[in-house]
Order: C-alpha cells, then sequence, then structure tokens
C-alpha cells in the first residue's frame, strides 16, 4: 500500500518533524511506500485563485468552483495543483501532520485542501461521503497541540478535541469519502518530559502498524438520512 504524509511544519528538528520520520520509517518497515508533500519546504502556495488555473472558462466572472469542475473537465489546473492531486490519488493512506493552530489547521495545509480537494475531482455529481471517491482509502489526522488533553476533553475549556475536529474529519476528509483514523494527539509536546514524547513516538508507529484494521470514526453513511440530509429517526449522530 501506498502513504501520502501531507506536513505543515517548517522546522525539521521540531516535534512535528519526529512524528513525520516516525511515521515514513514506521510504514516502510511495515511494507508500505511513502511519499511526503512537506509544504514548508516546497513553498507550497496555500492561496487558492485564478493561478490554479491553465486557463479560465469565464474570464469576466471568477467563481472558483465552477473553474475548478471546468478544470476538472478540460485539464486545466496549474502544475503545482496537478502534482499534489496525482499524489493524492495514488494513496491509500492520506496522513495530515500538523501542530494545531487556532483550534485547527494551519493556513498552509487548509488552503492545500482548497486547492487540491476540487470541485469535480474529489466531490461533486453525488459524489460525497459514504460515497465519495475516495471510499475504500484511509486518512488519519497526527497533530499535536500546546494545550494538555484535559483542557480538550468534553467538559475542557477548549472543548473537546473530537468536536474541534469535526470540520477537518468529517467535513474535508469524510466528505470525499475517506475512511477517517481516530486521531492521533500528541498533547503539550513542548511542555512534555522528554520521556512523555520518547512516548508519544512509540505510540504512534504502533497505531501506523495498524492502519488497515483499525476501526474507523463511526460517521453515519448517506443511506441514514432521510431527503432533507437529516438523520432519519432513531439513528444515533
Ligand atoms: C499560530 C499558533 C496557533 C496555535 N494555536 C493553538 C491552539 O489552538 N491550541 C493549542 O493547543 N496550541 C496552539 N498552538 C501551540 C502549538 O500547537 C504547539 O506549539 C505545537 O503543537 C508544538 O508542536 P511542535 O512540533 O512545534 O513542537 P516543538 O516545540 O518543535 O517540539 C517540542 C519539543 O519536542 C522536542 N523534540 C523534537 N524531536 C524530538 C524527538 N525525536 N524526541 C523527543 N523530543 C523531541 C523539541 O526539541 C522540543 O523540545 C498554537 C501555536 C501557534 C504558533
Amino acid at each position: 500500500m501506498h502513504a501520502l504524509i501531507v506536513h505543515a511544519h517548517e522546522e525539521a528538528k521540531s516535534f512535528n518533524g519526529a512524528m513525520t520520520e516516525t511515521a515514513i520509517r514506521t510504514l516502510q518497515e511495515t511494507g508500505h511506500t511513502v511519499e511526503v508533500s512537506d509544504l514548508y519546504r516546497m513553498r507550497f502556495n496555500p492561496v487558492g485563485g485564478k493561478h490554479d488555473f491553465t486557463t479560465l472558462a469565464d474570464p469576466d466572472f471568477f467563481k472558483y468552483g465552477v473553474e475548478q469542475t471546468q478544470a476538472t473537465s478540460n485539464k486545466t489546473f496549474a502544475a503545482d495543483v496537478v502534482a499534489e492531486q496525482e499524489k493524492l490519488f495514488r494513496a491509500d493512506l492520506l496522513i495530515f501532520q500538523f501542530p494545531l493552530w487556532w483550534f485547527g489547521l494551519p493556513a498552509i495545509l487548509k488552503g492545500w485542501v482548497d486547492r487540491v480537494f476540487a470541485a469535480g475531482l474529489t466531490y461533486g455529481g453525488g459524489r460525497w461521503y459514504s460515497n465519495g471517491v475516495f471510499r475504500g482509502k484511509r486518512a488519519l489526522l497526527s497533530l499535536t497541540t500546546g494545550g494538555p488533553a484535559t483542557i480538550y476533553s468534553p467538559r475542557g475549556l477548549n472543548g473537546d478535541i473530537e468536536t474541534l475536529l469535526f470540520p477537518i474529519q468529517h467535513g474535508m476528509l469524510y466528505f470525499v469519502g475517506f475512511d477517517v483514523l481516530p486521531p492521533f494527539v500528541a498533547w503539550s509536546v513542548s511542555r512534555s518530559m522528554q520521556e512523555q514524547r520518547a512516548e508519544y513516538l512509540r505510540a504512534y508507529a504502533e497505531r501506523l502498524k495498524t492502519w488497515q484494521t483499525t476501526t474507523p470514526l463511526p460517521f453515519p453513511t448517506l443511506d441514514q438520512y432521510d431527503e432533507t440530509l437529516q438523520l432519519k429517526p432513531g439513528v444515533s449522530d
């Protein structure tokens, strides 16, 4: 199997860097191939816009999603977008490696999603969620935080981590059809003792050894929603 790690940290010696190194080594040792989009090193432009396309379908009125759909049909995405889309389609496992910034993705990684998960190519025409383009493939968030686990517990000050990650795990990854694995979170890495950090890396390696058999998050399937796109009575959310 083949994995793509989209890595969003500028410092190679950071803990995020150590997590990506751990992932590469573990996945390769367990027989998989790996490629990495190291977004800062690539100087990836995270701002979606007209430069995403070699030609515009409507030069008089720019509408990003419409242009993405047209570019899918006409194969007119810019080279940097095409390169990432090809990596995405090659992957059986997609990993986002990032530090939690403002309760979400660093802008460079959010922009990667904006530009690469293009309309028409990765969703549209009834292809979404359990009928999504990437169904049968798996995705994993691997992240570090500044705050401790308790502050992200269901009654914690910052709110439940599962709620914070919902826009990414459900709104991006499951939206395009991935089975989303439970996230791996290394809490408060800057304030952790060295031994705790080493333990995080060991635990992450163990998690990656079972990525093909780990039970994904139990997001409902499309047939569990009614015609108004609300969960049918009796289906738990
Ligand atoms: C703009 C911004 C917004 C933020 N928003 C939030 C937020 O909303 N919520 C929140 O909780 N936090 C937030 N933070 C904090 C941020 O999430 C943390 O600073 C980040 O997760 C720490 O990860 P790092 O890889 O940068 O750690 P680093 O500081 O790089 O690493 C931590 C320690 O691990 C050491 N280390 C490196 N490699 C290894 C190794 N192999 N083994 C053991 N130790 C190693 C490093 O030397 C360092 O001492 C924010 C920070 C910024 C800048």
